[in-house]
């Protein structure tokens, strides 16, 4: 194989800078770790504006959000990063010899090891923004839930929020017949979903299955060893839903979140770096795209790539500890190998 089989770096992100770098380790010759708390690659382009067209990556004269993170990845297809989708990096240690590896651990408890990392984090990770109402801590873990988990059988489901996350897990939940119906909590009756979503939520609420309630949460309480959450509907008049599973579905916001207690110099939340390796304060460990800044930064996704690729370049000569020459992708059959053209 053009490429080891191992994965010697760690690039935390997979936002188009994230994806970028990948691509540009592959060239060096190194395989990635790929990891983002987001179930799925792109970044801000995926998640805050997909279909929206951006029309100043060089030589692409438009492509939306999505058309742009498909074709980074199938231009990073060749480098075959080792994939850990849906899982936020929490601690980031240093490593206890000199020259030995860094150590990341995931919010599931995975442990990778790296020589070196690459930050790409752009704006932080993406998690589901939280619901804060009086009572919400006091709820079990099993009756409270972000994430889709199974619910058992003749559960009382609420389903909080109005875009597709909500109307689809909704919908989802009353696929099984024998389910109770489930309550779409949203502030007022108008929900923002695909066509098919709100065609598919019409049916399931003319036939009993969806019960939309419009309202905002108040408070949770507990009433007679149940759960019961308050709401207050559009009339103004306070309504008891009987609470067996919350299913908050309010978007993603980005959170810094750990980054800042990793022990790298930060300035304004930024990773400070040096512009020509883009290294930071932490030996072995870059920054690029929207997480770092140097004099002059701009956060565009060009200025990303520029420094994905120099920071690639610091990552092979600090991990083969030699000066590594500069090689053209349409001569050179090294390259051409790990791009798997040769
Ligand atoms: P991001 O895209 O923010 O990706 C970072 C990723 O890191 C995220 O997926 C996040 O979940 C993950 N992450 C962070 N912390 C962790 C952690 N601890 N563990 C695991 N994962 C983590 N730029 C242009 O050049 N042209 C445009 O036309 C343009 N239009 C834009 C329009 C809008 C509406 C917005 C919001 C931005 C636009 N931008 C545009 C800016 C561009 O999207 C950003 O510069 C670019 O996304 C930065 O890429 P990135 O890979 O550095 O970070």
């Amino acid at each position: 194989a053009a490429l080891p089989a191992q994965a010697e770096v760690l690039v935390i992100g997979a936002g188009p800078v994230g994806l970028f770098t990948v691509f540009q380790l592959g060239l060096q010759g190194l395989r990635a770790h790929l990891v983002d708390a987001l179930p799925h690659t792109g970044g801000q382009c995926a998640e805050l504006y997909g279909d929206k067209p951006i029309y100043d990556v060089p030589g692409v004269p438009v492509c939306t959000g999505r058309e742009l993170v498909a074709l980074l990845e199938r231009q990073i297809a060749p480098m075959a990063p080792v994939r850990h989708l849906g899982r936020r990096v929490e601690a980031l240690s240093p490593p206890e010899t000199e020259g030995g590896a860094w150590q990341a651990r995931l919010d599931d408890g995975t442990v990778l090891a790296a020589r070196a990392v690459v930050i790409a984090a752009g704006v932080g990770a993406f998690v589901p923004r939280a619901l804060k109402i009086e009572g919400i801590d006091t709820l079990p873990p099993d009756v409270l839930h972000y994430h889709d988990a199974p619910v058992p059988p003749d559960t009382a489901v609420v389903v909080h929020g109005g875009d597709d996350p909500a109307v689809l897990r909704a919908l989802a939940l009353t696929a099984d017949p024998d389910h109770p119906p489930v309550v779409l909590l949203h502030r007022r009756d108008v929900f923002q979903a695909p066509p098919e979503a709100l065609a598919a939520l019409s049916a399931a609420r003319a036939a009993g299955r969806i019960q939309v309630q419009v309202g905002q949460p108040l408070r949770i309480a507990a009433q007679g060893g149940a759960a019961v959450l308050t709401v207050l509907d559009a009339e103004g008049q306070e309504q008891a839903l009987p609470l067996g599973r919350l299913e908050v579905r309010l978007g993603l916001s980005p959170r810094l979140g750990p980054i800042a207690d990793w022990g790298i110099a930060l300035e304004r939340k930024q990773l400070v770096v040096d512009t020509a390796r883009f290294a930071t304060s932490a030996p072995g460990v870059y920054a690029v795209g929207d997480i770092n800044t140097y004099p002059g930064k701009r956060k565009l996704i060009l200025c990303g790539f520029h420094e994905a690729t120099l920071a690639a370049f610091a990552v092979a000569e600090r991990l083969s500890g030699a000066p590594v020459a500069l090689q053209y992708t349409t001569t050179s059959p090294r390259l051409h190998q790990r791009l798997g053209v040769a």
